[in-house]
């Protein structure tokens, strides 16, 4: 059977904390493939972060998309079989394999349907449970084949939510991802600070979170033994490429590639009307009043009680949040806010707590303190005689028993906007405010990605 085919591979759970990566196995495999095999990318591959509030993620929970377009379905099947020999290869190749790790691949043919859109929308911000992804496998089954390299599947939920997740009507952005040599792995990154700052200086508007000057130290640079040497966040792809020319790098850079991907864009934020909606794991957004005043706890962590006027949840802004918490401690009860972030279980020492990502004030409360008079003869702040008994003047001895406490609006130190802490605290999908007004607006149906994938310095496609 040969017709035109659209088709797309989705991927996920390859990642461990000692070496191996999602999105490194798929851009190798790309680097592999693409130039023999007459496919074509009909988009960039895609970089697709889903629910950071899913407890067994091992660091972003981020799931690859690669879709492609072919005049051979046998093509698209030769493509398939030949990247599960590879993810096999892959795994075997960076070893000391995460014990629960289950790296997984699938392939779907044809348009994207609204239940896989369904199923990953919900993927960005629920928790999915493994039965629920059989059943829409059962559902898409004659356009479906998977493969897992061990335990249940459950790298199958990142797989297809990422196919899912076409970024054809919502916002996205891009990431240049540059790769290190396997000799490398688990030493320092070889790259000048000093360039990043620099590049930072030039590009700040297009690009997202270069550098942290507070602690002076880079947010393009991950730590531990990844195989990633850096990832630069921006909004085309054109200035990733400017921006990654002006780093001066001293290690090999065997592979860099191009994503386009939801980081950034707070995708993942479910608007609820109301706490009724707060399920554990779940990441939201919601628009609640202040019901305690905020109070740092031992270990640096602020903490105050929201409510909908039914329910109350906690809300924590921990101590890595810097001068975010000073923020928050300045809310007084009845301050009108939206919250947003991932909801945490109970635990022996708080209530179903909300880890706030990002604060909006909507209204702060005015508060009302009662003050003793004025001296109606000099002026000077009178003290009360007793409960009821009139208030008597401390310089010139006046007294009064008809005197009343007078109400006093005290300036509130706090104004209505949106809040955000530190950028080194930054999930992968927390949109900064920033962004704000950046926005995708343009969608084409189909991208040409051209300028995207360098195999040792040398651009391939
Ligand atoms: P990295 O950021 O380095 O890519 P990771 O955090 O993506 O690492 P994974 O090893 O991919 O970590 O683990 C995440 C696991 O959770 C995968 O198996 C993925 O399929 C699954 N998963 C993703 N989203 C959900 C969800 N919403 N509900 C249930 N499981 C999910």
């Amino acid at each position: 059977m040969d017709e035109e085919v659209i088709f797309h591979i989705g991927i996920d759970d390859i990642d461990t904390p000692y070496g191996g990566c999602t999105t490194h196995y798929a851009s190798l495999l790309l680097a592999e493939t693409i130039k023999s095999r007459d496919i074509e990318l009909i988009d960039y591959p895609n970089l697709i972060r889903l629910n950071p509030g899913v407890p067994w993620k091992t660091r972003g929970n981020g799931g690859v998309a690669l879709r492609f377009h072919t005049k051979s379905y046998d093509k698209a099947l030769d493509l398939f079989e030949y990247a599960i020999s590879f993810l096999d290869d892959y795994v075997r190749e960076y070893g000391r394999w995460r014990e629960h790790s289950q790296p997984s691949i699938i392939l779907y043919y044809g348009e994207v349907n609204e239940l896989i859109e369904w199923f990953s929308r919900k993927a960005l911000y629920d928790l999915i449970p493994l039965d629920l992804l059989y059943r829409v496998l059962d559902k898409i089954r004659d356009n479906t084949k998977y493969y897992v390299t061990k335990g249940k599947g459950r790298g199958l939920i990142g797989g297809l939510a990422s196919i899912g997740y076409r970024m054809l009507d919502t916002d996205y952005t891009y990431e240049l991802l540059a790769y290190r040599s396997l000799e490398y792995l688990g030493t320092e990154r070889r790259v000048e600070w000093r360039t990043i700052r620099e590049m930072d200086n030039l590009y700040s508007e297009e690009t997202i979170l270069n550098y942290d000057y507070e602690e002076d130290k880079p947010l393009i640079i991950p730590h531990g033994p990844d195989p990633v040497l850096l990832g630069i966040r921006g909004e085309g792809p054109n200035v990733l490429i400017k921006a990654f020319n002006k780093l001066i790098i001293h290690e090999p850079v065997p592979l860099r590639i191009i994503y386009r991907t939801n980081q950034h864009t707070d995708a993942h934020l479910k608007v609820i009307p109301d706490l009724s909606e707060a399920y554990i794991y779940r990441s939201v957004r919601v628009r609640v009043k202040v019901s305690s005043k905020p109070h740092r706890v031992i270990g640096g962590h602020v903490i105050f009680k929201a409510t909908d006027g039914f329910r109350e949840i906690d809300v924590a802004v921990y101590e890595p949040t810097g001068h975010f918490r000073d923020i928050v401690e300045k809310l007084e009860v009845g301050d009108e806010i939206e919250v947003m972030g991932v909801i945490r279980p109970h635990s022996s020492r708080h209530g179903k707590t909300l880890n706030l990502e990002k604060l909006h004030v909507i209204r702060v409360n005015p508060i009302v303190v009662l003050r003793n008079p004025l001296c109606p003869r000099c002026g000077k702040r009178m003290k009360s005689m007793g409960r009821n008994k009139g208030f008597k003047c401390p310089k010139c001895g006046f007294k009064s028993r008809d005197l009343r406490k007078i109400k006093q609006i005290v300036k509130r130190d706090l104004r209505p906007g949106w809040y955000e802490p530190p950028p080194r605290v930054f999930k992968h999908l927390m949109k900064p405010i920033k962004r704000f007004g950046k926005e995708k607006k343009y969608f084409p149906r189909t991208y040409n990605p051209k300028n995207f994938i360098w195999v040792n310095n040398r651009l391939i496609l």
